[in-house]
Parts: C-alpha cells; structure tokens; sequence
C-alpha cells in the first residue's frame, strides 16, 4: 500500500510538470504570433506554389538560303578616254629609213636624232620626256588615261611604231613632243596638225581644232613662234594614226631663251598646265 501511495504521489508530481513541460514551445509560439499580430489559430499561410511551366524550347531560326537573285549587272566602270603621248626621239638615233605614209613611197629616218640645247646641251629627248610626265600629270587630273609611247631612253622605236602603239591604245588623241632646233634667231612654242591632204577630212578637222586650242591656251601666257600653227604631210606619226594627232614643239633648242626655259622644272611644269588648258575635260 505504501508503494502504491508513493507511485501515485510520483505520478501526481510527474505528470503535470510533464505537461507543462509540453505546451512550453506551444505557449512560446502563441505569444510570438500575438506580437506579430496573427491569431493563435491562424495558421501561417503558406504561399501557394506556383508550378512554373516548363520553359518552351526555343526555337532556333532556321536560316532559309536566300534564292539566288540572278546576278545584277554592276555599273561598267566608265571608261576613260586615252591621249597617247609620245616623248619623241630617244638615246640612240635611228637612220634606217621607213614609209612615212601608205599613200606615198616617200620615206623618212625611223627616228631621227636629237636637238641639243645650245647654252645648256640638254637632249632633246629628255626634255619631252620631262613634259611628257607632267602634262601625263595634268590630263590625268582632267580624267583621262595617259599612255606614253615610250618611258625609257634606251629604246628603238621608229616613228611608225609609234603609231600602230597608239592605235592599240585605241586612243582618242595622239601628242607628239618635240624640241627641235632652227636658226638661233627662231623661238616659241608651236603647233603642228596634218595637212587636209594627207589624212581623212575627220582627222584633219578634229586634228586642226585641237591643236588651235592648245596654240591659243598657250598663246594666252607666252611666246609662240610665228603664226604658231603648221601643217604636215610628211610625218609617219601623223600619218599612220588613225585618231586625232598633233604635235607639239615646246621650243627651239637652238635659241638661248628657249633652251634656258626649257631645262626649268619649273616652266616645264606651267607649259604642262598651259598647254592641258587647251584640251577639254574627258567625257
Ligand atoms: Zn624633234
């Protein structure tokens, strides 16, 4: 009986202390969701999952081949027009003969030799040379291709060479350089065009107007010899062309003046734009 009794006190102690040892984290829960201001049965809501749909696959472009578009013509590159310059003469003369027209048996040196400047002894085949590249320099600018017949010394080019070159080039206007020499007392620069016999009545007119152009650009700044223009029957170049021809005579070698001007760069550079001032800006 003792033991009974002591069991029951025992368990009369254990048991509420037990349970107040439970609701402990109960009670402590309780009071933290009153402060915050929740009803004790209110349950914490919980948010609601959202059950995120599954990402689409991309899709990947798929590249359509573009159907060949038939191929455009590119605008053609315009052609210029070609001026053949021909820096005459050259380093070693040539004497043996050639025709110097298909409508004659006349006949003439191939290349004959160069005028010597009298004061300063400059070649003439280097003074047309020089002008060749800068007046090459000038009608580039006014939108022309220039081809010269010859860019060494060292060549042997007879003058009907010359010409069949410029036919190739399919040129629009041949240039003949000189610098010859005459009497001491000769000077100026002149022109020369093929006479009205010795080629087609085109050429000779286009021919004639266009070295009167360049006589009367260069007339506008210096000195030219005589009447400036002359005509020629005699000349392969002339006369084995078939384009526009002229020849230009920078001067005579022979006379002092001349001679003078003609081994400065710098007239050799403003005779270059004179004379380019008498040609027309290419078409
Ligand atoms: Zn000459």
């Amino acid at each position: 009986m003792q033991k009974l009794r002591i069991t029951l006190i025992i368990i009369a102690i254990i048991i509420p202390v037990l349970i107040s040892v439970l609701q402990r984290p109960a009670l402590s829960n309780s009071l933290a969701a009153l402060e915050n201001g929740v009803s004790i049965n209110e349950q914490p809501k919980q948010e609601p999952i959202v059950i995120q749909p599954a990402p689409k696959p991309q899709k990947i472009p798929v590249v359509k081949e573009e159907p060949k578009k038939k191929a455009t013509k590119t605008p053609k590159k315009k052609v210029k027009p070609v001026i053949v310059l021909d820096p005459s003469h050259q380093e070693v003369k040539n004497l043996s003969m050639e025709r110097v027209s298909s409508k004659s048996t006349e006949r003439s040196a191939k290349q004959l030799a160069s005028a010597s400047g009298v004061l300063t002894h400059q070649k003439e085949y280097r003074v047309t040379m020089m002008f060749a590249k800068e007046l090459r320099h000038q009608l580039e600018k006014k939108g022309y291709k220039v081809v010269l017949t010859r860019t060494k010394h060292d060549v042997d080019l007879s003058n009907r060479q010359r010409a069949t070159f410029a036919n190739k080039q399919h040129a629009a206007l041949v240039i003949s350089l000189h610098a010859d020499g005459g009497k001491n007392y000769q000077r100026g620069f002149y022109v020369m065009s093929p006479t009205k016999e010795a080629v087609s009545k085109k050429r000779y007119h286009t021919s004639k107007k266009q070295a009167e152009r360049i006589l009367r650009a260069v007339a506008k700044e210096d000195k030219i010899f005589s009447d400036g223009h002359f005509y020629r029957d005699d000349l392969a170049l002339f006369n084995f062309t078939t384009m526009p021809v002229i020849s230009l005579q920078l001067g005579f070698l022979t006379n002092v003046n001349d001679d003078k001007k003609l081994a400065n760069d710098r007239y050799i550079h403003e005779l270059a734009k004179w004379v380019s001032n008498g040609i027309p800006i290419a078409k």
